[in-house]
């Protein structure tokens, strides 16, 4: 039998009713992964990477799974169609969305394929990620960085021109 191992998701939502769009996203990925081991608070959060007058909702669940990684991806694509989610951000251009799900840690596994990348490549530089992750799993280390989440989340604090 496959070991579980921890994983961290990074859900957002800036589009329709985000509380309700939220919660049914943590409900249906518990159908395909088991109940949560642990859930951060929401924050809102000015839409980062494009201009939109829609704020995010933004919000960090930690699963035990042996699902493995591309499975996940899938799992939560199928997620975010069902929630109504109709493009993919392409070639670095983003738009406002019902639900986004980002996989941001499986394990300690470095993953680099054409389809996913993890540690996700850009929450290192992203406080709506952060905050949340250090809520829950502050002594969390990213396995390319060696650096906790909440030394992370601190360096984007203190940097003189954060833009989270
Ligand atoms: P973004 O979340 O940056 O706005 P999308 O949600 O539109 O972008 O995802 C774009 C692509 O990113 C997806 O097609 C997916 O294959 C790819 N991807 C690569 N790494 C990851 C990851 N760690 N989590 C989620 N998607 C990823
Ligand atoms: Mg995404």
């Amino acid at each position: 039998m496959p070991e579980s191992e921890i994983i961290y998701l990074g859900l957002g939502s800036n589009q329709g009713d985000r509380e309700q769009l939220m919660a049914q996203a943590i409900e249906q990925l518990s159908v395909a992964l088991g109940a949560p081991v642990r859930l951060s608070s929401t924050i809102e959060t000015e839409a980062w990477g494009f201009v939109s007058p829609n704020p995010f909702l933004n919000m960090v669940a930690c699963f035990s799974t042996d699902v493995p990684p591309m499975e996940l991806l899938q799992i939560t694509e199928d997620v975010e169609r069902r929630l109504g989610r109709r493009t993919k951000s392409v070639g670095g251009v983003y738009s406002d969305r019902p639900i986004d799900i980002d996989i941001l840690f499986y394990g300690d596994r470095i993953i680099s394929t054409e389809r996913l990348t993890v540690p996700h490549p850009r929450l290192h530089e992203r406080l709506f990620v952060l905050a949340p992750l250090a809520e829950i799993s502050p002594r969390l280390m990213h396995p390319l960085l060696g650096k906790s989440v909440s030394q992370l989340r601190d360096s984007i604090l203190s940097a003189p021109h954060s833009n989270a």
